[in-house]
């Protein structure tokens, strides 16, 4: 396995017009050859890259796609690697760590502050800035593991607030028009867990990302976990902090620790129906749960389903199974390979279609070239 470097790139950063990276030292991106990716991903699982770098502003990013044109090589974009499954023959194109970090707060008017952050920053010390600084819209999502970059392609969302209502804009590179571009919330096109970046797979890779936030907003705790939390506390009104503290707390009991299992959350979207199908299946399964969406569809639970439905709640096969205490999270014991992870989500599948007729779709995203 060669670790050595293939390509040394020099150039030097100025402050970039418009963006917070301040740094006027020359640097040195290294591209290196064979580097294991399992290390860079949650599941940690996966073969080699055959290109490696690890990008930490826009100039590096701009060399990376450069080098990878010129050798026309597919490219595989990794922030925290927690919604990837890397295939066992690994990647044989360019992988390229997106380490882009800055913070630059703006505050406007009406109580709105507007922060971009840089697409390699850490979700999670995100949302706690800014619960910190006493702004309201990412406290819901708070604990979730991964980079800023992410949040816009997966639309990350929990206990009913999608990113989505707090991205204001996107700043990426446009592998087509080969330039940075600048895009609208609309231009996301956003639905749920969804995004135009998953559709227009490889264009856009994401630098930042900018978030308008609110001094003046009010919490949601619709949630049936939220609730409970709050009623046993006795606590009515909580606070912004309050929610915050409660989402990781909840999420800590329900979901597996990343640091011990190989993880990538939820592997599975929840399946969206008809009205029409709901019912069908309301008179299988009368204790069905099913949230009605505004336009009429309704999402189900895939957690239920799994559990109660297929059996499937802490179901282990080899090395690979669902969590015990979430079945619509797959988890991989040390030594468990991709293909053993894609078999078990195939009978997963398999078992929810003849149970309910859904086909299923995943949420993780499969990388293979
Ligand atoms: P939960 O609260 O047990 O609820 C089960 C499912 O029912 C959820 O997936 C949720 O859909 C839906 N749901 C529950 N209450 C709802 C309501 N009042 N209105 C509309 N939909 C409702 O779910 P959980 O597993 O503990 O997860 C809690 C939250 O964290 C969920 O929002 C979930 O999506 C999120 N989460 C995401 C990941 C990930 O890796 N992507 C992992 C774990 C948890 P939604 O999923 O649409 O919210």
């Amino acid at each position: 396995m060669e670790l050595t470097p293939v390509a040394v790139i020099r150039h030097n950063v100025g402050p970039i017009d418009g963006l917070f990276l301040f740094d006027t030292l020359a640097l040195i991106m290294l591209i290196q050859k064979n580097i294991p990716i399992a290390q860079y991903t949650t599941f940690k699982i996966g073969g080699p890259a055959r290109y490696f770098c690890a990008v930490k502003n826009e100039d590096d990013l701009l060399e990376a796609v450069k080098f990878s044109k010129e050798k026309k090589l597919p490219i595989l974009v990794i922030g925290g690697g927690s919604n990837l499954l890397v295939a066992d023959s690994g990647f044989n194109g360019m992988v390229i760590r997106n380490e882009i970090k800055g913070k630059d707060w703006k505050e406007g008017n009406d109580g709105i502050v507007t922060v971009t952050a840089g697409a390699g920053e850490d979700w999670e010390g995100l949302v706690k800035e800014s619960v910190d600084r006493g702004l309201y819209g990412l406290e819901g999502l708070s604990s979730i593991p991964g980079t800023v970059g992410a949040s816009p392609v997966q639309n990350i969302g929990a206990y009913g607030v999608d990113v989505s209502h707090a991205i204001k804009s996107v700043r990426a590179f446009d592998t087509t028009a080969l330039g940075f571009v600048s895009l609208s919330n609309e231009d996301c096109g956003f639905t749920y867990r969804d995004s135009m970046f998953k559709h227009e797979k490889g264009r856009y890779i994401i630098s930042a990302v900018t978030y308008e936030l609110s001094k003046n907003g009010k919490v949601s705790v619709e949630y049936k976990d939220l609730k409970d939390y709050f009623a046993k506390k006795g606590n009515s009104q909580p606070t912004l902090k309050d929610v915050r503290e409660a989402v990781i707390e909840i999420r800590k009991n329900k979901l597996p620790d990343w640091t011990d299992w190989g993880t990538a959350g939820s592997f599975f979207k929840n399946p969206v129906v008809s009205a029409q199908k709901f019912t069908e299946l309301k008179k299988l399964y009368p204790e069905l749960p099913g949230f009605t969406e505004q336009d009429g569809h309704v999402k189900l639970s895939l957690g239920w389903i799994l559990d109660k439905l297929c059996n499937a709640k802490g179901l282990t096969i080899g090395n690979v199974g669902t969590y015990e205490k979430q079945a619509l999270v797959v988890v991989a014991k040390p030594g468990a390979t991709a293909q053993e992870v894609l078999d078990f989500s195939n009978e997963l599948m398999r078992r929810v279609k003849d149970k309910t007729g859904i086909e299923i779709e995943g949420e993780v995203e499969w990388a293979v070239a």
